[in-house]
């Protein structure tokens, strides 16, 4: 092992939620490639984001720190590259370190002095915004050029290269970000027939009517039925149908692209993992599989994400690396993304900077939970109606429960409330409601499981510096 660290291979993809993957359980698909990790190390089945959006979830990954610390709200929030992230301190302390793919934290213009590129990086090559499936244009430090092929493939023929080419005598942190399986659902003409014969099974609240909870819900355009349209699915959608009929068509069109594209990702995890195999190095390398965010696969009759419920607020995390971690091995701790780079440089033996938020879990990896380990976590979603219609929100989700306040404030922004709708809140009682289909905010016999979450969610949001912009009312 060089230097005595452990190289990191950090595979992150876009919008994969852990039930479309076999290792979670997935009543919808395979995934032996992902297994192979889950079966090699540890699956985590609690690891959460703390804003379920793209951006906000990445620049939380570098930094360890919220995204009211780092400032990256919204989609339209990038970050500055002065910021110092997880692989800046890796590689001024003797890790080589690339990333590829996906990056979605702002492009660089000569005109601002690149300020929003990768910094922090021996190498890289990364897609303009959401980039594309097929043929994409990559941002290289020197310009840009298009590269022939299908993002997936060329994302991990990027990152095979790098380490082909690597000091094998020092450490290396390698961030392979995939587009897929973000929208627009291009599969690959390897896996285009992938399911064509059957009916993928619908999930259990396919058919939510959205009665029970905040108006929220019933609010968000994010609906099979309703907001999934013919350039989203890139096809014609047949004449003839009945509503429910064309509900379950559109459903079974995005899944199968969806879960297509998945198909692409799990191949090239595969030729990752065969390298390291061949190299001789899979032990001494820390593997990592997860994604920026859940997803909702049909769950509510939605796709997309940024709510605070289960499908969305759930990341994969699944991590290998034999020296430490026991094969097979599952935990129900709570992990969020800000523990990520705490983690990494925990592991490289680097000392964790104040600034940073999160909390390592690598005794968690070890199979030991620190005594005073989370078992509450905080959420904000910003983009007030900003896209699907979502109303922002912040809450606290504990093993057991989660409070859930919509506080009508545009983007955060202090004084710019939306006086249209009146804040709500929401209660579920996840031992007994894991679906979430009713709130029981206002149920008598909970009003003191009530009374103890707010406390503890504006205890936590004075800890954490989010007090600012929060003043929910009863
Ligand atoms: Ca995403």
């Amino acid at each position: 092992m060089p230097n005595g660290k452990p190289n990191i291979l950090f595979i992150m993809t876009d919008d994969h939620a852990a039930h479309a993957m076999s290792c979670y359980g997935s009543r919808i698909n395979q995934t032996p490639n992902l297994d192979r990790i889950a079966g090699n190390g540890m699956r985590i089945d609690n690891c959460f984001c703390t804003n379920s959006i793209c951006t906000p979830s990445r620049a939380a990954i570098l930094t360890g720190t919220y995204n009211h610390t780092n400032g990256v709200t919204t989609l339209s929030t990038p970050m500055d590259k002065n910021k110092l992230t997880f692989p800046k301190l890796l590689r001024r302390n003797g890790y080589q370190t690339a990333v590829y793919g996906k990056w979605h934290l702002g492009e660089g213009r000569k005109d601002d002095g690149h300020k929003y590129y990768p910094d922090g990086f021996d190498d890289w090559a990364v897609v303009p915004g959401q980039g594309l499936y097929h043929n994409p244009e990559f941002i290289f430090e020197n310009g840009r050029r298009v590269v022939e092929g299908y993002a997936t493939d060329i994302i991990t023929d990027m990152s095979l290269d790098f380490l082909k080419k690597r000091d094998t005598e020092k450490p290396f942190c390698l961030l392979c970000h995939h587009k897929a399986p973000h929208r627009s659902w291009e599969p690959d003409a390897k896996h285009a027939d992938l399911y064509e014969d059957m009916e993928i099974p619908y999930p259990e609240t396919f058919n939510d009517d959205y009665s029970n909870r905040a108006s929220a819900a019933s609010a968000a355009e994010m609906r099979v039925a309703d907001n999934l349209y013919e350039h989203d699915l890139k096809v014609q959608i047949p004449e003839g149908l009945s509503p429910e009929e064309e509900k379950k068509w559109k459903y079974q069109r995005y899944i199968k692209d969806y879960l297509r594209c998945i198909a692409s990702v799990d191949d090239n995890v595969g030729r990752l993992l065969d390298y390291l195999d061949a190299e001789g190095i899979y032990d001494d390398t820390i593997i990592v599989y997860t994604s920026d965010q859940g997803f909702f696969l049909g769950d509510h009759g939605w796709y997309d994400k940024r709510f605070m419920y289960e499908e969305s607020l759930r990341m994969p995390f699944l991590i290998s690396y034999p020296k430490e971690i026991k094969a097979a091995s599952v935990s129900k701790d709570m992990i969020l993304n800000i523990d990520f780079a705490e983690t990494f440089l925990d592991f490289a033996g680097l000392p964790i900077p104040s600034f940073m938020q999160g909390r390592s879990f690598r005794s968690i990896l070890n199979g030991q939970t620190p005594a005073d380990w989370r078992k509450s976590m905080y959420y904000r979603y910003w983009m007030h109606k900003a896209h699907h219609n979502v109303y922002a929100h912040y809450g606290l989700r504990t093993h057991d429960y989660k409070l859930i306040y919509y506080y009508s404030d545009a983007l955060g922004t202090e004084g710019s409330v939306d006086e249209s709708y009146e804040p709500e809140w929401e209660l579920f009682d996840l031992r007994k409601d894991h679906c979430e289909m009713r709130s029981v905010y206002n149920r008598p016999e909970y009003a003191h499981i009530v009374k103890e979450l707010k406390d503890e969610l504006h205890a936590m949001q004075s800890d954490l510096g989010d007090d600012r912009y929060c003043k929910d009312v009863d």
